[in-house]
């Protein structure tokens, strides 16, 4: 792709690999909010100046392993309460199951979610799980993580923070674990903001679990949720603090940009979503900000547009299930992979499927995780397409 010609000198800057300041990427928001043709320019081209023309993807399956959780974040629909036709807990027989079925179709991730240490806030999950022969839901993860590997499938595992004692038992077969940072603002967090009811989102913790997965080097997954009432400064602080944490360990394998929607069962329904433009906009800046970095946006969150984002440069569509359900979206189906796939070749593009670890982070994983990978991996250390396809 050729560098593309423009007038914004701040831009250009960029394009000849010069870091622009906090204050230009604010100039360049507020001329984009007008035209954002330069800034989209110059968000593909970078993209393409790191990835070529690969857009990835993880083939996964959802494992919704307790959906119970001792936060109450304003905007969530995945927690469950004890009387909530949609509780669930998991065990480990129809895990296997699931992961037998999953094998047949092909799935490479298993995500493993819970809710924040649903132990801590229910006495049904604690006898639950002592039930099935565990102290604590990080416990349960890190056996069910050994039994999904061992099924042939890769677990990711996404459960809020946890202590390092915990991440160190799961590094011995999670490729990568992920942690969303939604937004690092303490507003956020005060009466009537969507964290006040969930300490577990408070930034000083968010961060410990990412200062854990730094120093045991286990590459993470982190993100932002755009809409739920943050400010653009905020969003942009937001994006330096990730930009920060990988100067610092080197480990941030991917950030995800996460449209908030309303949804009709929490306290946020009437709360409007972001426009798409504006979401837009935010996707290029952060690949300007973080040109080199693995930068994701959920299809299913915009299923009738999601192609356009590839033009404000992001490579990898997240974990796509032809499986199960999204159960933090279940109002939003996944796209067909065939169909992503189209769509991604549409705009000149390559769709490949990768494993939860990407291939630049493949050196910080466990031997025996990287050996199981190895029959399925192609020279890119990506997944060999005749597996997926
Ligand atoms: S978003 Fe996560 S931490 Fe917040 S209530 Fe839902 S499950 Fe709990």
């Amino acid at each position: 792709m050729a560098k593309p010609v423009l007038q914004c000198e701040k831009l250009n800057r960029i394009l000849d690999n010069r870091e622009i300041s906090r204050y230009d990427i604010d100039d360049v928001f507020k001329g984009a909010l007008h035209n954002q043709y330069e800034l989209f320019e110059t968000a593909k081209y970078l993209r393409h100046k790191y990835k070529n023309k690969t857009i990835t993807f993880s083939k996964k399956v959802f494992f919704n392993l307790i959906n119970l959780c001792r936060d109450k974040c304003s905007y969530c629909t995945y927690k469950a309460e004890l009387s909530d036709s949609k509780l669930t807990l998991m065990d480990k027989t129809h895990v296997a199951q699931l992961a037998r079925l999953a094998k047949k179709y092909r799935c490479v991730e298993a995500l493993l979610v819970t809710g924040e240490k649903p132990e801590d806030k229910y006495e049904y999950a604690r006898y639950w799980l002592k039930k099935n022969g565990f102290k604590n839901s990080a416990e349960y993860l890190i056996h069910i993580s050994e039994l999904v590997l061992n099924e042939g499938l890769f677990p990711h595992t996404n459960a809020g923070n946890l202590n390092i004692e915990d991440m160190h038992e799961l590094r011995k077969t999670n490729s990568s674990v992920g942690i969303m940072i939604e937004n690092i603002s303490d507003r956020l967090t005060k009466k009537g903001m969507p964290h006040h009811k969930a300490p577990s989102k408070r930034f000083e913790n968010r961060l410990k679990t990412l200062t854990n997965a730094g120093k045991l080097k286990i590459p993470i997954t982190t993100g932002l949720l755009i809409g739920i009432g943050e400010t653009y400064n905020e969003i942009i602080d937001s994006i330096y603090a990730i930009k920060e944490a990988h100067k610092n360990f080197g480990n941030i394998q991917e950030i995800i940009l996460q449209n908030f929607l309303p949804k009709s069962d929490t306290e946020m329904k009437y709360y409007p979503a972001p426009t798409e433009m504006y979401f837009k906009i935010i996707v290029a800046l952060c690949r300007i900000i973080m040109p080199e970095a693995n930068i994701q946006i959920p299809p299913n969150l915009s299923s009738k547009s999601y192609q356009n984002f590839l033009d404000a440069g992001i490579n990898d569509w997240g974990g796509i299930s032809p499986l199960t359900p999204d159960y933090v979206n279940p109002e939003c189906p996944w796209p067909k992979i065939h169909t992503i796939k189209n769509n991604t070749e549409k705009m000149g593009l390559i769709l490949k499927s990768r494993f939860p670890v990407y291939p630049e982070f493949m050196k910080y994983i466990d031997k025996n995780v990287r050996d199981k990978m190895n029959p399925i991996m192609d020279k890119d250390l990506l997944v060999k397409s005749e597996y997926w396809l």
